[in-house]
């Protein structure tokens, strides 16, 4: 009995995750894997992200490579259902580790890694990563971290087959210091990476409140019909909406705080913003964003003054 216990524990030990991917087709040739609206546990396996994937004639274009090798792995999986074609790049749209900590996978399949300058500056092998303290060592597994192949600071058009990909970074700090998105002009689609949440909250951490408002309008100005945020399902032509109104509200609340003199101590019980108490990640977000917030506002006056 003993021994067959050891040899399930063994077993299960070796075994991947089980990401359970499945396509979700927005556009011909389109697709994306939309990842739960949570926080990374040793449950979802990091998968609380959205990755996507382009079918060209001449192979295929990933946005975003997610959590993990395995995730990545099995992506690729779902990816030669659709069609046997190589990977020919990979484009990362921001440094922070659930969106590309599957770039190893793809490396090893010839793809070349696409991001932004945060990418070459940030990460660096043998750093410990977020997603690797909370999943350990087995759920972490083959991920490595691999260098970027090419680096976008402010454009670059790509044509791969028959499709075009203008990829772009419209603010220096937005959702952090370097967030990229790529539109396909033929489609009216945007990929926004975390420049664009649905569902729940955003984190203000890296970024900026400014700066992410002002990215929202580029991104409306492009005229989309179809826009996918990093997180959430919404990806009409309204994706904005949500996280616009959110980080509105939140500008003129602290603002109104500041205005009045309301210290950084008390300003997170004073803009609560109840109307997002039932977002998912409010508890552990909001209160935060306000803080940042403040602190940015209130230097923003400062730099006015
Ligand atoms: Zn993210």
């Amino acid at each position: 009995m003993k021994h067959i216990a050891l040899f399930f524990l063994l077993y299960s030990s070796l075994q991947a995750f089980e990401y359970n991917l499945v396509p979700q087709k927005l556009a011909e040739g389109v697709y994306c894997f939309f990842g739960k609206l949570e926080n990374i546990t040793k449950e979802n396996g990091g998968n609380m992200v959205n990755t996507c994937f382009v079918q060209t004639k001449c192979g295929f274009v990933v946005i975003d490579s997610g959590p993990t090798y395995d995730y990545a792995s099995q992506a690729y999986t779902q990816m030669q259902k659709i069609a046997k074609l190589p990977i020919r790049y990979v484009i990362n749209t921001h440094d922070h580790d659930d969106h590309w900590l599957g770039n190893s996978f793809y490396k090893e399949k010839g793809a070349l890694l696409i991001g932004p300058r945060t990418y070459e500056q940030n990460i660096f092998k043998g750093m410990e990563t977020r997603m690797q303290k909370v999943l350990g060592k087995s759920l972490f597994g083959k991920t490595t971290i691999v260098k970027i192949d090419t680096i976008v600071d402010n454009n670059l058009s790509l044509s791969v087959g028959d499709k075009r990909f203008e990829i772009k970074q419209f603010e220096p700090v937005a959702h952090t210091k370097g967030d990229l998105i790529v539109y396909m002009p033929e489609y009216k689609l945007v990929f926004a990476g975390d420049l664009v949440f649905n569902d729940r909250l955003t984190s203000l951490r890296d970024g900026s409140l400014l700066g992410s408002l002002k990215v929202l309008d580029a991104i409306d100005t492009l005229d989309a019909s179809i826009i996918v945020g990093g997180h959430g399902y919404a990806t009409d032509a309204n994706a904005t909406k949500h996280l616009k109104e959110y980080l509105l509200t939140m500008k003129k609340e602290v603002q109104n705080a500041l205005d009045n003199d309301i210290s950084m101590e008390a300003v997170t019980k004073k803009v609560l913003m109840p109307q997002y108490k039932e977002m998912k990640l409010y508890d552990i977000l909001h209160s935060r964003n306000v803080f940042d917030a403040y602190q940015e506002l209130e230097m923003y006056e400062e730099e006015e003054e």
